[in-house]
């Protein structure tokens, strides 16, 4: 078994895929860094939750459906939800964002969103096919200023392909006992099919993007030092199996060798989309 968030280029499987019956497929509240834990309680969708000492921070919000499982999972690690006080989203995609109008309105909390996804938002949230959103108000647009609260400053980083908006976040967390520090990310982007030629255009992305990408993931990002790499997604490594018995033992997903190798692989499956461009 491979410890560490590792990132397969084919998704691991899920528990199911129903997502009208998140109870069935429950997820523990889980810590992955000192101060983060995967509040969402899903096995699909992952919200980070970063105890700043200043209140409470989110990357993303999940399915409205399995919005109590969140609720349920903050209690449960000893903070109270109406302690959030921004929500940073890394996409427009119902799956991520539809927890957020709620949350919300429990805590009065900031709702972050790069300004690209939310034009895009705006513009394709009613199209067939895709899982409508619940409206929530963007009340802050990334730019190239980290987002600071207490011990935290997350920098979040333009990263368009899955969506033209799609935002990655890095930050560090010490741990208060050890004083380890560690260098984290969250890749806010990685679902490929969302690039292939025949999807982009009507996704509402754009064909360079999808280069973008590829670049982005071949060098500037791909090369990110990263000791522990939170996937958005559950399946998109080999999580479900590596969560300990001890759910505050972050230590499991310390994997510095595997941002880098999972973002090549995505960049080379996005790259076999287009092997007239990139003759592979
Ligand atoms: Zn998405």
């Amino acid at each position: 078994m491979k410890q560490g968030i590792y990132y397969a280029p084919v998704n691991h499987p899920r528990l199911g895929d129903d997502l009208t019956h998140p109870w069935k497929y429950e997820v523990p509240a889980y810590r992955v860094c000192p101060h983060v834990w995967n509040v969402g309680g899903n096995d699909d969708v992952c919200v980070y939750l970063f105890d700043t000492g200043e209140g409470l921070m989110l990357i993303d919000s999940g399915y409205h459906t399995s919005l109590y499982l969140v609720i349920d999972r903050i209690h449960r690690i000893g903070f109270d939800p109406r302690d959030i006080k921004k929500i940073l989203l890394s996409h427009w995609h119902g799956d991520h964002v539809n927890g957020a109008a709620a949350l919300q309105a429990l805590s009065g909390c900031e709702i972050w969103i790069s300004k690209e996804d939310e034009a895009n938002h705006q513009k394709f949230k009613d199209l067939e096919g895709f899982l409508p959103t619940v409206d929530y108000t963007a009340t802050h647009f990334y730019t190239d200023e980290p987002v600071t609260l207490g011990r935290f400053s997350i920098q979040p980083v333009l990263t368009p392909g899955h969506t033209p908006g799609s935002t990655s976040f890095r930050w560090t967390d010490t741990d208060d006992v050890t004083g380890e520090t560690f260098r984290c990310a969250m890749h806010g982007g990685i679902g490929i099919p969302f690039m292939r030629p025949d999807l982009l255009q009507k996704f509402g992305n754009y064909p360079e993007d999808a280069h973008r990408f590829v670049r982005d993931c071949m060098g500037e990002v791909g090369d990110w030092e990263v000791d522990i790499a939170t996937p958005s997604h559950l399946n998109q490594g080999n999580v479900l199996e590596n969560i300990p018995e001890d759910k505050t033992d972050y230590r499991v997903w310390i994997a510095p060798q595997y941002w880098k190798e999972c973002l090549h692989d995505r960049a080379q499956g996005v790259m076999e989309y287009y092997p007239e461009v990139y003759k592979v």
